[in-house]
């Protein structure tokens, strides 16, 4: 059973109001809210644990090291990695992104070797690469799409050349809502010898992940939007592509021994998180972790289909409607626009009614060059959001249509 009510009841600021209006929060692509359990975790242990991690012999040590690899382990088990040493702390999908770009270039690549990645990518795992094109001269290739926002796999076949050394998409897009077939983009680069990453920020939130069934390389994501907090995110690698990359930051906890005549690095996981860990926020997205696992993914999936469904329905009755992203199996994200109504005018007025929309280009411009538009409105679920509230969705926005 899925107790909507409770699990409302566990996220405080979905009680509140804006402009006198009951709180509608449809911009969890952006960021999801965070439930009691997340918040009173970073609480209780600022107050009662706090001490730097790994070096110290000092109990509160001690218990806050022993918080931080426990959650690495939860991670681990959350994603189904095969140890927690492919798990590697980050400050979110960006980071990561950046990490791999920078050391598997600066490794693996030479001067005209090429990446591919897709025209649905977010701005996050396009530029990494571009800086490294800009800096050593790779080249970025792209898998085009249909009007509806499905990948050309026999397109992206195409695109494998000798010169082919990665391959780093999106598993959901963050306009299209598309859910990519990440295991046959990744047997199609592995039968060409080239290894994948995956961007999984907005599919970790809403699908059971197992990175050894689809096989990835590497996987990333932000603990932001699956309900923790701001500001830590996971690179998950493979050991065998991990041991092949240099250390992205030098610093504290990622070295062996360090003199001026020779430096050793530490071992996986650490070589990778330079610096004092955000050890407050891991625990407080394995938190975050379990609090989805003991509702299930399964669960979450199934309810977020049966509401994007529903509003993907009721939005097409609204005259003058156009949905961008509408293929099968779509995760819980639309993108829409509505007659020629400014996306910024309709998410301004649809704000007056208490609804919180995200409008623009969702930092994945080129993906708006390919439909031809400047930017949309986009309104994203998650495990709290209600048909009541789709309903008023729609109904904001025939208000909104009214008024032009
Ligand atoms: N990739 C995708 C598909 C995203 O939706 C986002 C966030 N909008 C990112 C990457 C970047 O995530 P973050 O800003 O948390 O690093």
């Amino acid at each position: 059973m899925y107790d909507i009510q409770k699990i409302r009841a566990d996220f405080p600021i979905l009680s509140r109001s804006v402009y006198g209006k009951p709180l509608i929060y449809f911009d969890n692509a952006a960021t999801t809210q965070k439930p009691r359990c997340v918040v009173d975790s970073m609480m209780e242990e600022y107050y009662s644990v706090n001490a730097n991690v790994h070096r110290g012999v000092h109990f509160l040590s001690q218990q806050a090291t022993n918080l931080h690899e426990a959650s690495r382990e939860t991670v681990r088990q959350f994603i189904n990695a095969r140890s927690s040493s492919e798990i590697i702390f980050t400050r979110g999908t960006t980071e990561s992104i950046n990490l791999v770009a920078s050391t598997f270039s600066d490794s693996q690549m030479k001067e005209g070797d090429e990446v591919i990645v897709s025209v649905m990518e977010h701005h996050s795992n396009i530029v990494p690469w571009q800086l490294q094109a800009e800096r050593k001269g790779i080249v970025l290739k792209v898998i085009p799409m249909t009007d509806e926002g499905e990948l050309l796999l026999s397109e992206y076949e195409r695109l494998f050349s000798s010169r082919t050394k990665l391959v780093s998409v999106t598993h959901v897009s963050n306009v299209l809502g598309t859910v990519n077939p990440v295991k046959a983009i990744i047997d199609m680069a592995h039968a060409h010898n080239v290894p994948v990453l995956i961007d999984g920020a907005q599919s970790i939130p809403h699908l059971k992940v197992d990175v050894q069934a689809i096989d990835a390389d590497f996987y990333v994501f932000s603990g932001h939007k699956i309900y923790g907090p701001t500001g830590v995110g996971v690179l998950y690698g493979k050991e065998k592509w991990l041991d092949k990359l240099p250390p992205y930051q030098g610093g504290g906890e990622m070295i062996k021994n360090v003199s001026f005549e020779k430096t050793t690095y530490n071992d996986l996981p650490f070589k990778f998180e330079a610096g004092t860990p955000d050890y407050i926020g891991t625990t407080a997205l394995a938190e975050a972790l379990k609090y989805v696992s003991a509702i299930g993914m399964d669960n979450i999936a199934s309810y977020e289909k049966e509401l994007t469904q529903y509003a993907m329905q009721r939005l097409r009755e609204i005259p003058g409607m156009r949905l961008f992203g509408v293929t099968e199996g779509k995760g819980s994200v639309i993108s829409f626009l509505v007659g020629n109504i400014h996306p910024f005018d309709m998410g301004t007025l649809l704000d007056r009614l208490g609804i919180a929309v995200r409008t623009g280009h969702h930092c994945a411009e080129p993906l708006m060059h390919r439909l031809g538009i400047e930017g949309t409105v986009r309104a994203s679920f998650a495990v709290y959001n209600t048909k009541e509230e789709i309903d008023a969705l729609v109904a904001g926005i025939e208000r909104v249509s009214a008024m032009f």
